[in-house]
């Protein structure tokens, strides 16, 4: 496939099995209709930011090709989600998978069910060091800033540690 824009999806997970569950959104999100997985960080283990007393997360990064649009890719992740036996609880709390458009090209959209670049992209290191492992050139279209820069100007102090390679 060589058409469509090229995006990057956030995933994260602090239960059960959290490394499974990534693995398997990973593989999930390679077999969607429209989709096209091209590369995958590694899996780190992150500090919970907000509500503390709950598991290390793991989170990585997907870079993905589209032909979807930003809606239509946001609907197949929810899906994803779902099949996965995602229940919406809390906002920062316990999940078994939790799936975000960060980057859709250089698209800026803001409306009721999606804001790109994803809101925390540029707040959160559990974000910004698995981004930066496979995209660090990439310019984040809101600020005219690379995610290599915005890594130098972050103040989060999460932990965030390399968990492991990611075995497609
Ligand atoms: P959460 O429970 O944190 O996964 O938030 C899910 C909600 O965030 C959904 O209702 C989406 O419509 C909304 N949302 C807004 N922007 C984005 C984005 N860039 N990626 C994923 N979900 C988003």
């Amino acid at each position: 496939m060589m058409d469509g824009v090229i995006c990057f999806v956030g995933m994260g997970s602090n239960m059960d099995d959290p490394a499974g569950h990534c693995l398997k959104a990973m593989h999930l999100i390679s077999a969607a209709d429209g989709v096209n997985l091209l590369r995958s960080s590694s899996l780190y283990r992150t500090e919970p930011v907000g509500c503390v007393e709950q598991n290390w997360f793991i989170n990585a990064v997907a870079e993905i090709r589209t032909e979807l649009t930003a809606h239509k890719l946001l609907k197949v992740l929810q899906d994803i989600e779902n099949n996965m036996g995602r229940v919406r609880t809390e906002k920062w709390g316990p999940r078994i998978i939790d799936l975000d458009i960060l980057l859709y090209g250089q698209d800026v959209i803001r409306d009721e069910n999606l804001v790109i670049p994803h809101p925390e992209l540029h707040r959160r290191r559990f974000i910004l060091i698995p981004l930066c492992e496979i995209a660090s050139y990439v310019i984040h279209p809101a600020f005219g800033v690379s995610i290599r820069g915005l890594m130098d100007r972050l103040d989060d102090e999460g932990i965030v540690d390399k968990y492991g390679n990611v075995e497609a």
